[in-house]
């Protein structure tokens, strides 16, 4: 087994070899949440049917597991990329 093979870091986008001290590469931190506005709810809406619709999603919810709600609402993650690839990404991050 060698070791060094298996922890090398690698570039998360070409696979590149990553050096940590060689200053040619670069960490990505994302965090995306879901919009944090609580959702809007009509003061003259039917309480009947606001009851129905919060049933309904409670039982949409049901189908769910616990993982890909937490997944639906809020993800982070780090990435490494090399220099050639952060320095295209950055130029396009939502491309
Ligand atoms: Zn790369």
């Amino acid at each position: 087994m060698n070791d060094e093979a298996d922890n090398a870091l690698l570039c998360h986008r070409c696979g590149a070899v990553l050096r940590p001290g060689a200053g040619n590469w670069y960490v990505v931190r994302v965090e995306a949440f879901a919009d944090p506005t609580p959702p809007e709810i009509a003061t003259d809406a039917d309480p009947a049917e606001t009851a129905a619709e919060i049933e309904r999603l409670i039982e949409q919810m049901r189908h769910s597991s616990a993982t890909d709600l937490a997944e639906q609402v809020y993800r982070r993650m780090t990435l490494h990329l090399c220099g050639r690839c952060y320095a295209a990404w950055i130029e396009n991050p939502t491309g």
